[in-house]
């Protein structure tokens, strides 16, 4: 067997150790005689599954008491329209920093619902920095002030928080997610899609301060009331179970490496290995203003866009899969969440130092 090294942005490479265990446990999960994919969401087998994931989050994440961890369905996407209907209830006012395309699109679908606000944007420069912002340009009675943490497509990443006083701040941070420790306390609401860093595509985790629930707008689809969810252990309808597990299998994972603390240390370990070597290199360009590049999605290009192809292709064939930027940027990225190892990396620096020897 030869596993690639696969820099997708998502959904993107699991821990292999995490892999093998659901391997071993695919056809009898712990002598059930069943896989977690068959088993009913409410058997007394899959509890400790969901349970188990959720006490987790919050051990790892040490997640305060007044707030809930709730898992919901439909991707990141969906949390654009949930957002709005769940906390636009107020002055139907909220503010949004646009960093990139996912942020943009949470602002669009905000529209729908009330006034969302652009106080910053760093679109004139196709966001290749997160935007400077002028505090005197908040709305003081927004309902909420929305950010998306790490930009995916560009490479970038928030560094310090907007001081938003007691508006709450909501954050997308679907692509950064347990890379690091985070202040849980500084946020109203943290959501994302777990197919980065956390499980296979089909989880959404969002982790809510528990008084800013239950003001859900009427017209709210009940799938889509944070309320309901959380009263309901995220089990209001069949949630996606396996995904779950899995999400599980990578938390216990994080726990048993040293947590967050230490993702921290290998992701800034991994970044640095790509970082310097695109400072120094005389054919790549890293087009990221310094002070926001990302930890997990290192964007890198050539001036020539024939060069880039066969970058992306030469390096397919030697098994470092998914470099393609996205199709709105071009270029090259490579996301190096979690479970990407160092060597992964390391190798993947060593292969662009010879491409570029080839090719000066
Ligand atoms: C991938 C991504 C999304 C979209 O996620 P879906 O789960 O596909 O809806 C939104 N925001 C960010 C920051 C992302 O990286």
């Amino acid at each position: 067997m030869s596993r690639v090294y696969n820099f997708s942005a998502g959904p993107s490479m699991l821990p292999e150790s995490v892999l093998n265990q659901a391997a071993a446990e695919m056809l009898d999960y712990q002598g059930s005689g069943q896989s977690v994919m068959e088993m009913s969401h409410r058997s007394k087998v899959y509890e400790p599954i969901i349970y188990g994931a959720m006490d987790l989050f919050r051990e790892i994440m040490n997640i305060p008491d007044n707030y809930k961890v709730i898992f919901v369905q439909g991707g990141a996407s969906t949390q654009f329209a949930a957002i709005p209907l769940n906390f636009m209830n107020g002055s139907g006012k909220a503010d949004f920093i646009l960093s990139g395309q996912f942020s943009s699109r949470a602002y669009k679908e905000a529209q729908k619902y009330g006034e969302a606000i652009a106080v910053a944007s760093s679109k004139d420069d196709v966001f290749c920095h997160i935007p400077d912002w002028d505090e005197s340009k908040f709305t003081p009675d927004a309902d909420y002030f929305h950010i998306c943490m790490n930009n995916t497509i560009y490479g970038t990443r928030f560094t310090k928080l907007p001081e938003t006083g007691k508006v709450p701040l909501i954050a997308d941070v679907s692509s950064c997610f347990l890379s690091e420790p985070l202040d849980v306390s500084k946020f109203g609401v943290l959501y994302g899609g777990a197919q980065k860093n956390i499980a296979p595509a089909g989880l959404t985790v969002v982790i809510a301060r528990e008084d800013l629930l239950g003001n859900a707008r009427d017209i709210t689809p009940t799938m889509l009331d944070y309320k309901v969810m959380a009263d309901n252990d995220s089990m209001y309808n069949t949630p996606p179970c396996y995904s779950i597990y899995m999400c599980k299998l990578v938390l216990e994972w994080i726990k048993s490496l040293g947590g967050l603390e230490v993702m921290k240390e290998r992701n800034e370990k991994k970044a640095a290995v790509l970082y310097d070597y695109l400072d120094k290199s005389e054919l790549f360009i890293a087009p990221v203003l310094p002070r926001d590049r990302s930890m997990m999605n290192v964007t890198f290009k050539t001036a020539d866009d024939e060069l880039n192809k066969k970058f992306v292709a030469e390096a397919a064939a030697a098994g470092f899969v998914n470099l393609k930027g996205h199709r709105s940027v071009g270029g090259m990225r490579a996301s190096i969440y979690n479970a990407m190892p160092i060597e992964g990396v390391e190798k993947l620096a060593q292969f662009m130092e010879d491409f570029e020897k080839k090719n000066k």
